[in-house]
């Protein structure tokens, strides 16, 4: 089995039903320049990739995160009896990623998605809320039923290389200090939720621009630590 195939059967990002609670990004603006082919040439590009929402965090500029941050709480987005999630950690590997299966606020083209060890989160308010959007993904996303949002996810599967750590959105929270996004993950799968594949060099250059290195599967030190978990699995390493 491919790297690839071992990693999609792991996140499950494609082939699956599609999420009923993520925007899938279909709420986008049509950038005016994508379709004509003078986009392509480096100055209108650029007009055209200021226009590209990725992720109302990082829309602006990447904020980087404190040192010293160790933690918040994240809430869903009902008003009333908010499912709340306390995380008493720092988050890692914090990215945006493209895939269909991570809930996205609305209209962005991606999701923001970090880490945490699973030992630091707990449910503290409204946990009768939360539902597994899909049980046959590797990853449990608990979404609260009434508003959508994913709250966490969780790998049960005690074999998976990421076992033991826990997916959140650090948007959820009020605290500033969580890390900085690093990387963007799974960008050619915004194609899959409709995002117009003519206007792909223009998502990868404002990526770029935002300081978020494209990747059409994850960053370089993940891909490297499911390879040797895989690796070690098989005895060859
Ligand atoms: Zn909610
Ligand atoms: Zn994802």
């Amino acid at each position: 089995m491919s790297l690839m195939d071992t990693l999609k059967r792991w996140f499950g990002g494609q082939g699956a039903t599609p999420s009923t609670t993520s925007q899938q990004g279909r709420d986008r603006p049509e950038p005016p320049a994508a379709a004509s082919p003078a986009a392509a040439t480096p100055s209108q590009g650029a007009t055209t990739m200021s226009d590209i929402r990725i992720h109302p965090a990082v829309d602006s500029g990447v904020r980087a995160g404190s040192d010293s941050f160790n933690g918040g709480t994240l809430h869903c987005h009902c008003s009333d009896n908010p499912v709340e999630v306390t995380v008493k950690a720092q988050c890692a590997h914090n990215h945006v990623c493209g895939c269909t299966k991570c809930w996205k606020p609305e209209g962005a083209l991606f999701s923001m998605v970090a880490v945490v060890p699973r030992e630091s989160l707990s449910v503290t308010a409204n946990e009768d809320k939360l539902a597994v959007v899909d049980t046959s993904a590797a990853i449990q996303r608990h979404a609260c039923k009434e508003c959508g949002v994913h709250m966490f996810g969780r790998i049960e599967n005690t074999d998976h290389p990421f076992h033991g750590l826990d997916f959140i959105h650090t948007e959820l929270s009020d605290a500033t200090g969580w890390a900085a996004p690093e990387f963007a993950a799974f960008v050619s799968s915004i194609i899959e939720s409709g995002a117009d594949p003519d206007n792909m060099d223009n998502v990868r250059g404002r990526l770029k621009k935002l300081g978020l290195e494209p990747y059409d599967c994850l960053s370089p030190p993940l891909m490297d630590a499911i390879a040797i978990h895989t690796a070690k699995a098989k005895g060859v390493l």
